[in-house]
C-alpha cells in the first residue's frame, strides 16, 4: 500500500509538453566541452580517420577559428585542446615550447576570437615523447618504471607555458601522483593564480581509449599504462584519487571513461556534490555509436542524446564529448 493514490503514472507521459514539463535531467550546450586536435604537421584541416567527423587543424589557421566560431554559434563554448607536435623526443620537449603546437593555437584563438572561448588544455607527455609514455621511463634494477617526480617538473613547465599562451584551465591527464599540487604551485609561482585546474582525477586504464591513441599516435612503444592509470576492478579508490586532487587544489574533477563508469560518476558526485564534476565520453564510446549507427543498428541522434543524458543523470555536471556539436544541433532541432 502506498500513502498516495498514484495509480496511473502514464498520465504524466501522455503529452510531449507534459513530459518536458516534468523531466528533471536536461542536457544543455552550456555543459559540453568539445575536444579539439591541433596538428603542427599540416597546412589545412585533415579528417581524422580514427575519429569520424573530426578534423586535425593547423594551429594557426582561419579554418580552426572558423570551426570554433561555428561551435560557439551552436552554444558550445568550451574546448579541450590536444596537440600533435612536429617532432617527438625522450622528454617530450615540444610540450612546453613557446612555439609548441598547443601554445601557438591558443595564442591564435585568443587573437582571433578574444576572451569568449573557454580554453582547457590537455596536459600530458604521451603525445610528445618518442616512447609514448605519459612520464619519463627510468631503468631500475633492469626493469623500466615511469618516474613520478622527474615527470612532475616537466608537467609544471607545460602548465606555465599553456597559461602564458592564454589557457583558462589546465587539464593534467598523466595520473602522476602529486601532479595537481605541483602544477598549482608552478602556476602560482609564475603569477597565474587565476588559471584553474581540471584534473583527470579518476582515469581508468581502459580499452575504450583505442581510437584516441591512433589520433594522437601516442601508444606506448613498450609496456602499458597500468602502472599509473587506475585498475577498473577498483571502485572506492576513485574517492581516494578525488580526495587527493581536491586537497592538492583541483577546481574541477573528472571521471574517465564515462559510459562503462556511470556508477563511479554517481559515487563521486554523491561524495562531493559541491565540486564540479566532468565526465569524459571517450573515443571508443563515440566510435561505438558511430559504427553502429552507420550499420543501421540504431538511429544516431536518439542514441547520442540517450548516452549523454545518462552521463548527466549519473551526476556529471560537465560532459567532454566528441558528440558535442551533434548534441548541440539536436538541442536546436537542427540535426
Ligand atoms: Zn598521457
Amino acid at each position: 500500500m502506498t500513502r498516495f493514490p498514484i495509480s496511473r503514472p502514464r498520465r504524466l507521459r501522455l503529452k510531449e509538453h507534459v513530459r518536458d514539463l516534468i523531466s528533471d535531467v536536461r542536457l544543455s550546450q552550456d555543459n559540453f566541452i568539445l575536444p579539439i586536435f591541433v596538428n603542427d604537421n599540416i597546412r589545412k584541416p585533415i579528417p581524422i580517420d580514427d575519429l569520424e567527423g573530426h578534423n586535425y587543424y593547423p594551429p594557426e589557421s582561419p579554418d580552426l577559428t572558423k570551426f570554433l566560431d561555428y561551435a560557439l554559434e551552436l552554444g558550445v563554448k568550451s574546448f579541450l585542446i590536444f596537440g600533435v607536435p612536429s617532432r617527438k623526443d625522450f622528454y617530450g620537449s615540444e610540450a612546453w615550447s613557446r612555439q609548441g603546437v598547443v601554445q601557438k593555437a591558443i595564442r591564435y584563438i585568443r587573437r582571433e576570437l578574444g576572451d569568449s572561448p573557454v580554453i582547457f588544455t590537455d596536459l600530458c607527455l604521451c603525445g610528445y615523447t618518442d616512447h609514448g609514455h605519459c612520464g619519463l621511463p627510468k631503468d631500475i634494477g633492469g626493469s623500466t618504471i615511469i618516474d613520478n617526480d622527474s615527470t612532475l617538473e616537466l608537467y609544471g613547465k607545460i602548465a606555465v607555458s599553456h597559461a602564458e599562451a592564454g589557457a583558462d584551465f589546465i587539464a593534467p591527464s598523466g595520473m602522476m601522483d602529486g601532479q595537481v599540487k605541483y602544477i598549482r604551485e608552478s602556476l602560482d609561482r609564475e603569477g597565474f593564480n587565476w588559471v584553474g585546474i581540471m584534473s583527470y582525477s579518476v582515469k581508468f586504464s581502459s580499452s575504450f581509449y583505442g581510437p584516441f591513441r591512433g589520433v594522437m599516435d601516442s601508444s606506448p612503444r613498450h609496456g602499458d599504462r597500468r602502472s599509473y592509470q587506475m585498475d577498473y576492478r577498483n571502485r572506492y579508490e576513485a574517492l581516494k584519487e578525488v580526495m587527493m586532487d581536491l586537497e592538492e587544489g583541483a577546481d574541477i574533477i573528472m571521471v574517465k571513461p564515462a559510459l562503462a563508469y556511470l556508477d563511479i560518476i554517481r559515487m563521486v558526485k554523491e561524495e562531493y556534490p559541491y565540486i564540479p564534476l566532468a565526465a569524459y565520453n571517450v573515443s571508443g564510446e563515440y566510435m561505438m555509436v558511430k559504427v553502429a549507427a552507420k550499420n543501421g543498428v540504431f538511429e544516431e541522434s536518439g542514441i547520442i542524446f540517450e548516452v549523454l543524458t545518462s552521463i548527466k543523470r549519473a551526476g556529471a555536471d560537465i560532459i567532454i564529448s566528441y558528440h558535442a556539436i551533434e548534441a548541440a544541433k539536436i538541442l536546436k532541432n537542427m540535426y
